[in-house]
């Protein structure tokens, strides 16, 4: 298993991709940046048309928008978020955040609940923690294995994500932290800034 970070300028969100075929998260979707994300995929051997699975860990237009990209990709998203891209719900999804409306798929294949398991790949299983806070949906993605988490906007280096947007609740992020802390990882790869690595202070230090 191959994971690279596709890195487009900020808001986009950070994008994982799993060998030549699977995405976590897309980025904003933004016409003027087509061209430099299909060429940062054909870099790393692969294409919009390439992908088949895209999991998206919430429902937020700089992760959900690049969807729009991917005609041959199945969707995969949480549970409670899936209405948001159903709907295109541009407050849900924040949108307008952006200067911005919905344009990506609103045809989801699987919506993820705590219990879903997603085989991958052959030594690639991923387990889905519900992890709501920062949308009422969000997701993080465990990879058992290597002990490695996505997390996207719930939990970054020093800091978690914003509970003031529509569906956040700080209620509910402590309650995902706490679930968080449990679970034996190591690396984290979020779903903005640097990937890091998990020490003692990771939860010490976060004031919710
Ligand atoms: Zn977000």
């Amino acid at each position: 298993m191959n994971l690279r970070l596709i890195k487009l300028n900020s808001p986009n969100s950070n994008i994982y991709l799993i060998d030549e075929d699977v995405l976590i998260d897309t980025g904003c979707g933004l016409e003027e940046e087509k061209e430099i994300f299909e060429t940062k995929l054909k870099q790393c051997n692969s294409s919009f048309d390439k992908i088949k699975t895209i999991i998206l860990t919430h429902c937020h237009f700089d992760h959900s928008n690049g969807t729009r990209f991917f005609k041959n990709a199945k969707i995969y998203i949480g549970w409670d978020d899936a209405s948001a891209l159903e709907d295109k719900d541009d407050n849900v999804m924040c949108s307008s955040y952006f200067d911005q409306e919905y344009s990506g798929r609103s045809d989801i294949h699987i919506k993820l609940k705590g219990s879903s398991v997603l085989p991958l790949k052959n030594d690639f299983t991923l387990y889905v923690i519900e992890t709501p806070g920062h949308t009422h949906g969000g997701i993080c993605l465990y990879d058992k294995r290597r002990k490695t988490l996505f997390t996207g906007d719930t939990l970054f280096d020093n800091t978690y994500g914003r509970v003031d947007l529509p569906g956040g609740d700080k209620e509910e992020m402590k309650n995902s932290l706490k679930k968080l802390e449990k679970i034996d990882f190591g690396i984290v790869y979020p779903g903005h800034g640097k990937v890091f690595e998990r020490n003692q202070n990771t939860f010490k230090s976060l004031r919710i």
